[in-house]
């Protein structure tokens, strides 16, 4: 299982799918990707390979920014529903998610009584938790972090925000989890290796950090929101 992002100028969709590719070799049942451009968000999923997904995608859509994962499912079943990318009840917030949420139902009895789940997975409590709170005032960065703190267990997350078009919210606990930087683009993955194409210079991220990823910039804190200031390291090009 892994993820990938991509925020920049280039066509996001073939970065994302080569990723995801170059991913492959963790395993995988299921694989999605989803793309912003000025139209709104379009979420692509299947199950099975990422040819199947590449067949699914339309070629015609161009976007710019995006997210993708390959799943290997932990709770709900390996289909179509259950893949990632997740989106909130009112689509505004779309997300993947590497690794186990543990405390996911008592999240789920404590503050989404009233929601209506769409998939059977672990993984749309963090979707539906950040839309609740946005829901009563935060905002979306604060959402976030509120929700992180809250979980338990592990995870490599990646998610768009419909109303914030340049941004890409980016955790990391216990899944593996790096940002790549360009000269205006920058770029998640799950290792190097599904990046190396459009960057060799990666920013390490430890566990309950949280990174704000935009065209130009990189924001990389802690869960309270503290900045952290950490030097990218040049990955090795031999593959
Ligand atoms: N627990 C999540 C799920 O079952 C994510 C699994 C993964 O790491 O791919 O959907």
């Amino acid at each position: 299982c892994g993820i990938v992002g991509y925020i920049g100028d280039l066509d996001a969709k073939e970065i994302l799918l080569k990723g995801l590719e170059r991913l492959e070799y963790r395993g995988y049942d299921s694989a999605g990707i989803a793309l912003r451009n000025e139209k709104g968000i379009t979420v692509i999923k299947e199950k099975g390979r990422i040819t199947d997904l590449r067949a699914a995608v339309d070629s015609t859509v161009l976007a710019s920014t995006g997210i993708g994962q390959t799943r290997w499912a932990t709770h709900g079943v390996p289909n179509q529903t259950n893949a990632h990318p997740h989106q909130s009840t009112s689509s505004r917030f779309t997300l993947v998610h590497n690794g186990v949420i543990e405390n996911y139902h008592n999240l789920q009895k404590e503050y989404l009584q009233d929601v209506q789940m769409i998939s059977d997975t672990d993984t749309e409590i963090i979707v539906q938790l950040v839309e609740k709170f946005v829901n009563d005032g935060m905002t979306t960065e604060t959402a976030f972090r509120h929700t992180l703190s809250l979980l338990h267990g592990s995870y490599a997350i990646a998610m768009l925000d419909a109303d914030e078009a340049d941004t890409i919210f980016v955790a990391k606990n216990k899944s593996p989890l790096l940002i790549g930087v360009g000269d205006n683009f920058n770029v998640v993955a799950s290792d190097a290796m599904a990046m190396l194409q459009v960057t060799n210079q990666y920013v390490e991220l430890h566990d309950q950090e949280v990174v704000i990823v935009r065209k130009q910039a990189i924001e990389l804190m802690t869960l309270d929101g503290e900045t952290i200031d950490r030097a990218p390291f040049t990955a090795e090009l031999d593959m």
